[in-house]
């Protein structure tokens, strides 16, 4: 992870003395430096100025240390913001990408978006893996089979399988295994399953 994305503040006491390194200054309260000193709030203050603490400095070089330090101070968030913002950065195709050593700025956050609406792995006798909903209780499987699907009582069972392509219709065991394009229907135990061809 490159934490060393994450900008350390620089903070002094007010009577003077070394500047120490800490994840966020905070606007009140007390802060806790690099080196593990508590100030209280109230007795040290936000510096532009560059660190002089040698412990400090050190443990600023220490990833896991700045890491603990910022989840120690609810930073952690934006830790994985950070990492998150990397990843994406990491695909060349973003055009938005920086620059490599285009200057360092502040990074503004988008506003988290809702998680897309999350289907279960199994919605009763469908196994949903790579089927996209085309309506209420209707499924389409990538190779444009349609599977309808309907509720009884609190069960999604397999209703009608509508497939352009090629049907083929197998005896087995317990009944009649079908398979339509991408997608195969099994009899099971009392019911079906219906989930994409495997391989
Ligand atoms: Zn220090």
């Amino acid at each position: 992870m490159g934490v060393q994305q994450l900008k350390l503040e620089s903070v002094r006491r007010k009577t003077g003395g070394r500047i120490h390194l800490t994840p966020r200054a905070p606007r009140s309260g007390p802060v806790t430096t690099l080196c593990n000193q508590t100030l209280a709030a109230g007795t040290y203050s936000a510096v532009e100025d560059d660190a002089d603490c040698t412990n400090c400095i050190r443990r600023s070089q220490d990833q896991g240390r700045i890491s603990g330090a910022f989840f120690a101070q609810d930073e952690g968030s934006e830790l994985l913001r950070l990492s998150l913002e990397q990843a994406k950065f990491r695909k060349p195709q973003r055009a938005d990408s920086p620059r490599p050593g285009a200057p360092e700025r502040p990074v503004v956050w988008p506003t988290a978006k809702p998680p897309p609406e999350a289907i279960p792995d199994r919605l009763g006798e469908l196994v949903t893996r790579g089927f996209r909903p085309a309506g209420e209780g209707v499924w389409r499987s990538p190779g444009g089979v349609v599977v309808k699907m309907r509720k009884q009582g609190k069960e999604w069972r397999f209703d009608e399988l509508v497939s352009e392509g090629s049907v083929i219709a197998t005896r087995v065991a317990d009944g009649i295994r079908v398979r339509a394009g991408d997608v195969e229907v099994n009899p099971t135990d009392g019911g079906f399953e219906v989930q994409l061809k495997k391989g």
